[in-house]
Formats: C-alpha cells, sequence, structure tokens
C-alpha cells in the first residue's frame, strides 16, 4: 500500500458497522434516518426507473446531469446571492465525500498545510495525507461556562489567536463544517468572519461542508461563508442529496464554487469517478423542482424536517440527561455528543482492548446492553484525543419509536 494511505489503515465507520452487523444492536451510531424519504423523492425515482426514456439508464454528463445541475443553480442562486454557471460552477459527485476528495486532490500538493477545525468529520485527515499534504489541527475549546444546566454547542468556539497562530505561507487550504459533525456547532456570523479575513489575509482556500445545511435549530442561523465579501472567489462549498432528502443511500452530493476552482475538481472527477449515475441525479433533480417553488414555507421538506428533528433532539437530550449522561445541546446536525463518564465510573471495560476509553465503552456497550454509539475520539487528531475520550455521539434521526426504546434501553440499565 502506497504511504499516502498506508498511515490511515483503521476507519470507524468501516469497523462499527461491522459490529452492528455481528451484534445487532439498537443502532443509534452511523448518521442516517431509519426513516422513509419524502415520497415524492422515492416516487421520483421508480418513475425515472420505468421511463420511456432508455437514456435515463445510461451515462450522463461527467460533470453532472443537466437537470440536477440546473435545479443546483437554481437553489443556490439566490442563496449565495449571484448567478452561479450550472455548467461550469457546480460538479456532481459520488456522494459529498467525493466532492471532498476531489476539492483536496485538486488542490493539496505534497506538503502543503490544510487547517481542521476538531472534532471533524473523519475523511477529512486520512484525505489530506493521500494528497500527501499536512494536516495542522485546532480544537473547539470550551470557551464560555454553562449557565443553564445543560451545555450546548454555541460554547464552543475557536481560539481567534490560537486560529491566527497556525496561518502561514505553506497554509494551502482550511475545511470548515457547518453545522458541525459530531458536536452540531452552527458558526455564527462573526466567527466566519475571522475565518473569512484569515483566508484573504493568506491567500486560503476555504473548503466549505455544508452537508447539514438545512438542519438549523431555533434561533441559529445558517450562513455560508461564500457569501461573506470576497469570499466566493476563494470557496468550494459542498452538500449532499443524503442528506438534504434523507437518502445517504443515495450517495449522490455536489461541490460549487468558482470556474477556476472547479477546474481543478473536474480534473480529480474526470479520472476517478468521471459520471455519476444517471437515475439517481435525474430524481433528486426532480426532489428539488418539487421543493424550489415552495422554499422557506412550512410544507417545505427544508422547513418541515429541522422542526420534526429539534423535537428529536429535545427528547434524547432529555433522555441521555435522566441515565446521567452529560449531552451538549447541539444547535445543527442531527448528532449529540455526551459525556458518559460518570455512567462508565463503575463498568468494567476491560474486556475490550482499544486504546481509547470510548472505543472500549461504545463496544462494550454494543456487546452487552444492546445500544450503539459512535466513539467521538473517532473525529480527533491522534494529540488531541485524550480531549474527547469521555464522549460518546448518538445520531437524533430516527423513529420516535427507536428512540424511545433506545431510552427505555439506557435507563433499564443504568
Ligand atoms: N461531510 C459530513 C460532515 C458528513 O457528516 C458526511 C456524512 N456522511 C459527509 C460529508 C459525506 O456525505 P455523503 O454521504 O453525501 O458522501
Ligand atoms: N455522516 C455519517 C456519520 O457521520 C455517515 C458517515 C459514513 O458512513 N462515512 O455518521
Amino acid at each position: 500500500l502506497p504511504a499516502a494511505y498506508a498511515q490511515s489503515q483503521t476507519n470507524v465507520w468501516v469497523e462499527y458497522v461491522q459490529l452492528a452487523m455481528k451484534y445487532k444492536p439498537l443502532n443509534i451510531g452511523q448518521g442516517f434516518p431509519d426513516f422513509a424519504a419524502p415520497k415524492y423523492v422515492s416516487d421520483a425515482l421508480c418513475d425515472v426507473a420505468r421511463s420511456d426514456n432508455p437514456l435515463f439508464q445510461q451515462y450522463t454528463r461527467g460533470f453532472g446531469h443537466m437537470r440536477l445541475v440546473n435545479a443546483l443553480s437554481k437553489l443556490y442562486s439566490p442563496l449565495i446571492g449571484r448567478e452561479i454557471d450550472p455548467q461550469n460552477e457546480i460538479l456532481v459527485t459520488s456522494g459529498a465525500y467525493e466532492a471532498l476528495f476531489s476539492t483536496i486532490m485538486g488542490h493539496v500538493d505534497q506538503g502543503d498545510e490544510v487547517i481542521i477545525i476538531e472534532p471533524f468529520f473523519d475523511c477529512y485527515e486520512p484525505m489530506v495525507l493521500a494528497a500527501r499534504g499536512i494536516p495542522r489541527f485546532i480544537p473547539l475549546r470550551k470557551m464560555t461556562p454553562t449557565t443553564s444546566g445543560i451545555a450546548s454547542s454555541a460554547e464552543w468556539a475557536l481560539d481567534t489567536k490560537e486560529l491566527e497562530g497556525l496561518f502561514n505561507s505553506k497554509t494551502k487550504a482550511i475545511i470548515m463544517n457547518t453545522p458541525n459533525n459530531p458536536l452540531g456547532k452552527v458558526f455564527r456570523k462573526d466567527e466566519l468572519e475571522i475565518v473569512a479575513n484569515l483566508c484573504k489575509k493568506w491567500n486560503v482556500l476555504c473548503i466549505s461542508d455544508e452537508v447539514y445545511e438545512w438542519m438549523v435549530y431555533k434561533p441559529n442561523k445558517h450562513v455560508r461563508i461564500a457569501t461573506l465579501p470576497d469570499m466566493w472567489e476563494r470557496t468550494i462549498t459542498i452538500g449532499s442529496a443524503g442528506k438534504t432528502f434523507s437518502v445517504t443511500g443515495w450517495k449522490t452530493g455536489w461541490a460549487y464554487g468558482p470556474a477556476k476552482l472547479m477546474h481543478n475538481l473536474q480534473m480529480v472527477h474526470q479520472n476517478c469517478v468521471y459520471v455519476c449515475t444517471t437515475p439517481i441525479q435525474e430524481a433528486v433533480a426532480r426532489g428539488f423542482e418539487y421543493e424550489l417553488p415552495r422554499l422557506g414555507q412550512d410544507d417545505c421538506y427544508f422547513v418541515s424536517l429541522p422542526r420534526e428533528l429539534e423535537t428529536k433532539r429535545d427528547y434524547m437530550v432529555k433522555f441521555l440527561s435522566e441515565t446521567g449522561m452529560k449531552p451538549i445541546i447541539p444547535e445543527g446536525g442531527y448528532f449529540i455528543m455526551a459525556d458518559y463518564s460518570q455512567l462508565a465510573k463503575n463498568l468494567d471495560l476491560s474486556t475490550e482492548k482499544d486504546k481509547y476509553k470510548d472505543y472500549r465503552f461504545t463496544k462494550w456497550m454494543t456487546k452487552n446492553v444492546g445500544l450503539q454509539g459512535i466513539p467521538s475520539t473517532a473525529f480527533y487528531s491522534e494529540p488531541n484525543k485524550s480531549l474527547s475520550e469521555d464522549f460518546v455521539r448518538y445520531c437524533f434521526i430516527k423513529e420516535d419509536g427507536n428512540l424511545q426504546k433506545a431510552a427505555d434501553i439506557l435507563l433499564k440499565w443504568k
């Protein structure tokens, strides 16, 4: 295995999906909905599969099916405040994952530094290493004391001085993720401005992973960093149909940004994936066309889903607190980080051999209690994993009945 990949051989998803298959726990670990997608989206895919038009089953345009890039342009142009060219400023990818990969591979060269904010979606680090770049980590730190009894992700922030200290002439890019997975932090505009100003000062690319853009809970607002002054020119923004329409298995995502930067992604994409699946792209396009006229209205899925998720979030915060865990209320996304240390105080986890306590705890829980969470140190670099060993990550985009079962399992066991 080439050195660029040899250093990233473990993967939390590979390991925990396998664990779930073996022990069949109630899975509130990996982030995917356990309920159906909106009917018009799945109907669209059925219609496409049965369509008289044979071309829906054949290759489509490599950089994105025209109907989908047109829909994405219609969606994002008003949100970004400029006309986005569907042909040259949008790339459709195999999930947001490939959008991240193409962005990183298309920009990062050997020795280039990439700033990654912890906790981070785990693939950022191996992707930067695969490009032979150097990840430079900065953790979100608890900057504000908890006043209400239960902490909020808003209390975690970047230390501006520490951030400034990371930028230098070797910095090629910074990866932003708002709402953040796994903490749920939604970056405020003033926080993004600090990042934007440093990007401009040091001529740095901003990679903005916004796959949870619609899952933002009141009173927070999603701010797209590409809309800040002079940021369009240096930002690649990434989205996901899987998250947007609750169809994570469709693995369709996109990146948008200025043509000059998008060219670099296209070069990776055309030599790797070349073209994404046609029927899925056609169905996602139809899904957007269905939502576009009712954007922002109560019946729009991008409004109704977060409303439902907010209730699920609050329920999970409540039952985790009742078991003695200390959850952090997320402002966005569909995950909750919770400190389980009180609960695990008297547990004998010695049957598990992992290096980090959260791995031992989550594996022990899967095998002995029948409930699966994700170890949060998977979202930290090696030197900073100790910051997070007391935390587990749970996912709340699950049927109410299953959340209830999770609560029952935990309360009965504690
Ligand atoms: N970024 C973040 C922050 C995520 O949580 C995910 C979830 N898988 C992705 C990117 C990848 O999205 P996709 O499933 O569309 O590849
Ligand atoms: N984004 C999801 C999560 O964080 C799924 C990750 C994955 O399967 N790679 O749980």
